[in-house]
């Protein structure tokens, strides 16, 4: 089952003021859905090519990655989900947005979720590092790489702490 995740949106174009409707994915399975994974990859998850002039919109949103099959590498750890806010909030909405956003992931998975992934808070990456390529050897310059692989710890890494004391259930659905 792949618990990705889109919402409609609407945006409108900087450069002719056209608004139109779009699917925002906020939650992506890296396993399930390879191709949201390359579009994360080349920072054009959440951008938009205007239908009237063309011009490339971007939205500013909040993704949870989830890696459902081979966990990400990240600053030598194997983590299962990752968090990469929205460009243009605040710390506090931030927070509030991953916590809905897991709370969402956690009721489409069901028995699949594991607290386990949470339990030294949820991984933070700005977006921007999110386009870094999967494997760097050292020495080597960087190319694309489909897999999920690696991404190397950024100097903004930030973690989420979890919430000792929240439910865990959803009680509305
Ligand atoms: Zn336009």
């Amino acid at each position: 089952m792949d618990p990705s995740y889109a919402q409609p949106a609407s945006v409108t174009c900087r450069r002719c003021g056209e608004a139109f409707s779009v699917d925002l994915w906020l939650i992506v399975d890296a396993g399930e859905r390879p191709d949201l994974l390359e579009r994360v990859r080349q920072g054009a998850l959440h951008a938009f090519p205007c239908p009237r002039c063309g011009q490339t919109v971007e939205a500013d949103a909040p993704l949870l990655l989830y890696f459902s099959r081979a966990p990400l590498r990240l600053s030598g750890r194997e983590v299962r989900l990752l968090f990469s806010p929205a460009r243009r909030t605040r710390p506090q909405e931030d927070e509030a947005q991953a916590g809905a956003l897991l709370a969402r992931l956690r009721e489409a998975l069901g028995p699949a979720w594991q607290e386990e992934w949470l339990r030294e808070g949820l991984p933070v990456l700005p977006r921007g590092l999110l386009t870094l390529p999967a494997r760097r050897p050292r020495g080597r310059p960087a190319r694309p790489d489909p897999d999920p692989g690696e991404v190397h710890r950024g100097p903004h890494l930030g973690r989420i702490p979890p919430h000792p004391g929240s439910p865990s259930r959803a009680a509305h659905g």
